[in-house]
């Protein structure tokens, strides 16, 4: 806990404790606010478009743009009220980011670059990353129209991005108590299509860093 103090100002430390005490109000604010944003009607012309990609006699190849697409639109509702920004970047470089064997070839369709060979089955490694996203080049997403599924589903919600700071990450490594719980968003809607699209007999899971490994 010493490392984590000398390396946290005092002033960090005051405005982390602020939004301590604030105890998740303004990130409830801002989860009501997702929800007011898509109406009723909204979502059961979502619903039905993601239901008409379920039906869709096409690969699964061609499915997984669509279901991104569908994001996006739920994605430009919802910017109005995350924390995550351009040039944010603390979940890239500080979580598990894990994909599927379709995703990793997507990707590898789009940038050039070879996806590893693993074998069928779970190798992502749950808890803390040890190096940023190989795509993360200058605290940018390089693949952003082809970002896997993981990377448009989640979204911090809370004030600003102050739960995300090295400062806040350093203190819940630590299990320091004075570290803040980062609020999430998930785009759940999705998850059971997204599950249609890309299980198979035979789907790998791995995390983004093993799937395309330092060059
Ligand atoms: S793919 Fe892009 S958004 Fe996802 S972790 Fe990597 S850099 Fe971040």
């Amino acid at each position: 806990m010493d490392s984590v103090n000398s390396s946290v100002s005092d002033s960090m430390m005051q405005r982390l404790a602020e939004l301590k005490a604030d105890n998740h109000a303004q990130a409830r604010a801002q989860l009501a606010a997702i929800e007011a944003a898509m109406s009723a009607e909204w979502k059961a012309a979502m619903h039905a478009r993601m239901m008409n990609l379920s039906k869709e006699a096409s690969s699964a190849r061609s499915k997984l743009p669509k279901l991104y697409s569908l994001m996006e639109e739920v994605g430009d509702l919802r910017a109005p009220h995350v924390s995550c920004k351009a040039g944010c970047s603390a979940c890239c470089r500080t979580i598990p980011v894990e994909i599927s064997d379709l995703e990793a070839r997507h990707i590898a369709a789009a940038t050039g670059r070879v996806p590893a060979t693993l074998s069928a089955g779970r190798h992502t490694v749950m808890g803390h990353a040890e190096r940023p996203c190989p795509f993360l080049i200058d605290n940018q997403c390089s693949i952003y129209e082809h970002r896997p599924y993981n990377c448009r589903s989640l979204a911090v919600v809370d004030r600003d991005a102050l739960a995300c700071s090295d400062e806040n990450t350093a203190l819940t490594r630590a299990k320091d108590p004075r570290a803040v719980p980062v609020t999430m968003t998930k785009m759940q809607a999705f998850d059971p299509l997204y599950q249609e699209v890309v299980v198979r007999k035979g789907t790998v899971w791995a995390d983004i860093r093993q799937f395309f490994p330092p060059q």
